[in-house]
């Protein structure tokens, strides 16, 4: 459907049929099949916000001016939107004080996956190597997928009402309209114009604040590092900092700061020990952000500022590897970034793969052991899900016009990291692989790549450390396609190896309880209930899972009386616990899992649960639930909530027709 704004009423005026356009279809982007942008022919190389982001209204409004450069001659401009109202565009030849901005005529076109395509003509055609400046006033809605609103009452503090983005994978074209594509980097600058006294966070570098009237701060920022628009990031609410390191802090809301700077205290280190590993930290300083609750993700690797959900402050220090995950990114994902969403596991599976040298370097190996081994299981369960067939089986998931977070799975990540981990073992020694990993940041040093230029780089880099026939038979041995095209296993005959002795025994303690029906207890209930690796009860509690169908009431209760597990802190426990609880009809958990679901919002946890609820017959409960926290959630997990809840409703009209007013 094509929307006609602001061009209809020109058309009307000089009585020009629309029909001229109809030789200029919208089309996906031919380098980012996700984003309407004709990033073919112009490509952003700045953006300028002026917002004001207005609590009461929950909308974000102000200007976004780009600044661009043609690669070749063009008359039009194609920006993603989504979710937001444009009010008007201009563009300008140049950008100083005399710059004469024109009113600009543009249309939109709505596709329900990638959002709202937004076309500018421009009256004078510029040419290869023109600058020009696009500046369009807007105001977002309550429908934009990136911003996430929170009432004061949802904070960890209770003071001030709260607002997050999440902007990946394609979400950033709901907070401002921009070319929303990986392909392209751009610096940006901001003003951000809120009341008092909230503070404001971006993923740039904090440059002032100011009173704009009795009511009002403006803060400003700029981020002089060219990042991908999936990277944009603005967190606002009461929020203080804390210095814990040289080069790093965390920041989050007052009632929380002394716990979260605790447990986050080896940040300095780890930041030091992933520079060691992977050279130079081009970032400047490193602040982690720890969101509210219902933060859909882990962490989000915004530069500068890694936003993370608050489920990786356990009191344990069980989940700070998360924190390793993101400063990972600073290299695989930040500075060396996917050109599209088919290639996601170059900046997920090389960041896991760092996070994973430097765990084994703090907790040792069998930790980062145990981590494969448990994300193998999970890439596992999310191909199954898919299908062993199905592109997103694969580390090149075809999106064929789908929105990419569908393809969003543990696939990228553990298949990701299982290739690199496999290209590391056909080397001599380890710090070959290492120098590998430097090479490709240093040569697509700020650029965006193709799996297609990594193994260009691969051929480069073996062939002239390993001369000679050496080379050419690791390079022969090598299945590209089989490791990053072909869905399903990996190829064969690839020699990893993730078990663990701690592993092995945590998988016989549940193989006991299963194999004598719950009526005995094993006699190393200690392994698991002292284990100092929060991963090794991960592994008792797949095997379970893995073995769901033998598992009974009785076996559930043994093991909860021994383990104390449906009250277990750790989130990991619970995403396993309470779906296998509800499968088995366990419901002397569902009062801990209620309360699970409507603590936290972050997706991977929680949507298993609505998931089993559903699907063991409890979909009036998830319903239940999910009304009670819809307003806690973030937009993209309520959306993805709703489409679980949905997904058989068809068999049940009471719910149906509930949800249908919901919808309304
Ligand atoms: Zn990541």
């Amino acid at each position: 459907m094509v929307k006609l704004s602001k061009l209809g009423f020109w058309v009307q005026l000089l009585g020009v049929a629309t029909c001229q356009f109809n030789n200029y279809p919208f089309r996906v982007s031919s380098i980012d099949p996700s984003s309407y942008a004709n990033v073919e022919v112009i490509q952003t190389t700045n953006f300028d916000l002026d917002i004001t982001v207005d609590f009461n209204q929950k909308s974000v409004y102000g200007t976004n001016l780009l600044s661009m450069k043609a690669l070749r001659d063009t008359s039009e401009i194609i920006l993603d939107t989504q979710g937001i109202i444009i009010k008007d565009a201009w563009y300008s030849f140049t950008n100083d004080e005399k710059a004469v901005y024109v009113p600009a005529n543009y249309e939109t076109y709505i596709d329900k996956q990638l959002g709202t395509a937004l076309r500018i003509y421009l009256t004078d055609k510029i040419f290869l190597g023109d600058l020009i400046f696009v500046k369009i006033s807007y105001q977002t809605t309550t429908d934009s997928t990136a911003i996430n609103w929170l009432t004061k009452e949802q904070t960890a503090s209770k003071t001030l009402a709260y607002m997050f983005t999440e902007c990946q994978p394609i979400n950033c074209r709901s907070f401002a309209p921009l070319q929303d594509t990986p392909s392209v980097r751009a610096t940006y600058t901001s003003k951000v114009t809120v009341d008092q006294p909230y503070v404001v966070n971006m993923s740039a570098n904090f440059t002032q604040m100011k009173v704009v009237n009795t009511n009002q701060f403006q803060y400003s920022f700029a981020q002089p590092i060219p990042i991908p628009s999936y990277l944009l990031a603005i967190s606002i609410g009461n929020l203080i900092s804390k210095r814990i390191g040289t080069r790093t802090s965390v920041i989050t809301e007052p009632t929380t700061i002394v716990d979260d700077a605790k447990e986050l205290q080896d940040l300095n280190t780890l930041l030091q020990l992933s520079e060691d590993y992977m050279g130079t930290y081009i970032w400047g300083s490193y602040t982690i952000i720890v969101q509210p609750p219902s933060f859909p993700i882990g962490g989000m690797e915004n530069p500068l500022l890694t936003f993370a959900s608050p489920t990786i402050i356990v009191g344990d220090g069980s989940q700070v590897y998360v924190a390793t995950h993101e400063i990972g990114h600073s290299w695989t994902g930040n500075e060396v970034t996917c050109r599209d969403w088919s290639n996601f596991w170059l900046n997920e599976g090389f960041t896991v793969f760092i996070e994973r040298h430097v765990s084994a370097g703090v907790h040792g190996p069998d930790f980062s052991k145990l981590g494969s081994q448990l994300g193998n299981q999970s890439a596992w369960d999310d191909m199954n899900g898919y299908g062993l067939s199905n592109s997103y089986s694969s580390l090149y998931p075809i999106m064929n016009g789908q929105d990419p977070e569908i393809s969003s799975s543990e696939v990228p990540y553990e298949k990701g990291f299982q290739f690199l981990k496999y290209l590391e073992n056909q080397m001599d020694k380890p710090a070959d692989f290492q120098a590998f990993l430097r090479y490709y940041v240093h040569r697509f040093h700020l650029q965006s790549v193709t799996f297609l230029e990594l193994r260009i780089a691969f051929k480069d880099f073996i062939t002239t450390l390993y001369p000679g026939d050496k080379g050419t038979n690791l390079l022969a041995k090598v299945n590209w396609v089989g490791w990053v095209q072909t869905p399903g296993a990996i190829p064969k005959d690839n020699g990893l190896d993730f078990t663990t002795d701690a592993a092995t025994k945590m998988t016989a303690m549940a193989n006991f309880y299963i194999d004598n029906f719950g009526q005995q207890s094993p006699t190393n209930i200690e392994d698991y209930t002292k284990a100092v690796d929060p991963q090794i009860k991960t592994v008792f509690q797949n095997q379970l899972l893995s073995r769901q169908s033998d598992v009974t009431y009785d076996v559930l209760d043994r093991i909860d009386k021994d383990l104390n597990t449906t009250l277990d802190i750790n989130p990991e426990i619970g995403q396993r616990w309470f779906p296998l609880c509800i499968a088995v009809g366990y419901d002397k958990c569902l009062d801990a899992a209620h309360k699970f679901v409507g603590r936290i919002g972050r997706q991977k946890y929680i949507l298993p649960i609505y998931q089993n609820l559903v699907r063991y017959g409890k979909r009036n409960l998830a319903y239940q639930w999910f009304k009670e926290s819809q307003t806690f959630y973030h937009p993209i997990t309520a959306k993805k909530i709703l489409n679980i809840i949905l997904s058989s409703a068809e068999n049940d009209k009471v719910v149906e027709k509930q949800i249908s007013k919901f919808l309304n």
